[in-house]
């Protein structure tokens, strides 16, 4: 009784778990696919997300936008390898229709890029912000370096009033708190392409597999095909002797005939 009851638990977790990750992928697509294509783009994300390749047609359809704006959105994704397409002859029209797919494994991974980007940056400026000093006008109008300050005799350009030194430590804690944020969504996104490796492994062996099967089916194929030669053959040389012996008891037959 108790196992059941752990063992739905433990179910429910599990699927619970694939749940969320389907939903970190989904925002995460919208934000690259945005990020490159504009804002607009993410409504392709679950049109084309988990679907193999997609009608451009249907595509715009779903979209309620015309064919060109949509291949203008399709090629800038492209150019950035987040979708590929397969052409099709329309035996109907003779020409030619595209079906896009979504690079789903490519497009996080690239979305990691850009926050590795923007965590380098953050970090950088938080060293430079925890070395050096900073000045602000107190009413807000400009922020400089202490060298800048001093050129200024420590002035605002805009209203006069005398810059003062800027809080460090309210700064490094707003930056600290930017990084950890980076953080937290590279490391939800990191267990999304853990979860796409396991799948390509699963994906690999499963080939590895089928490879060896179809080979030795081919084995055992050949070996039949060896088999039933070889049995021909042998039938073969039997009826070639066969004829042979026939044909000298016919010989003795008409010797022993002759010499009557
Ligand atoms: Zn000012």
């Amino acid at each position: 009784m108790m196992k059941d009851t752990k063992g739905t638990a433990l179910k429910t977790s599990k699927s619970e778990q694939a749940g969320r990750l389907k939903q970190i992928e989904e925002e995460a697509l919208r934000e690259i696919v945005s990020k490159v294509a504009g804002k607009s783009a993410a409504e392709l994300v679950p049109i084309l997300k988990d679907k193999g390749h997609v009608d451009e047609f249907k595509i715009a359809g779903k979209a309620k936008i015309t064919i060109n704006e949509l291949r203008n959105i399709l090629y800038k994704l492209h150019h950035h390898d987040l979708v590929s397409s397969i052409r099709k002859k329309d035996n109907k029209k003779g020409w030619f229709i595209y079906f896009w797919s979504l690079n789903v494994e490519r497009a996080i991974r690239s979305l990691i890029r850009e926050y590795s980007k923007e965590f380098e940056s953050q970090t950088s400026l938080l060293d430079s912000r925890t070395k050096k000093n900073y000045y602000i006008c107190p009413k807000g109008h400009t922020e400089l370096s202490e060298e800048s300050s001093l050129e200024q005799n420590f002035e605002c350009i805009e209203c006069g009033e005398l810059l003062v030194l800027k809080d460090r430590e309210i700064e490094q804690r707003k930056i600290n708190k930017t990084i950890d944020t980076i953080q937290e969504r590279v490391n939800l996104l990191r267990e999304l392409v853990h979860k796409y490796e396991a799948a390509n492994k699963i994906a690999f062996e499963k080939d590895i597999i089928k490879v060896a099967k179809e080979k030795k089916e081919a084995r055992a194929a050949a070996k039949k095909v060896r088999v039933r030669v070889a049995k021909r053959e042998e039938a073969k040389l039997a009826r070639v002797k066969a004829k042979a012996k026939a044909k000298r008891g016919e010989r003795k037959a008409h010797k022993k005939g002759m010499k009557r």
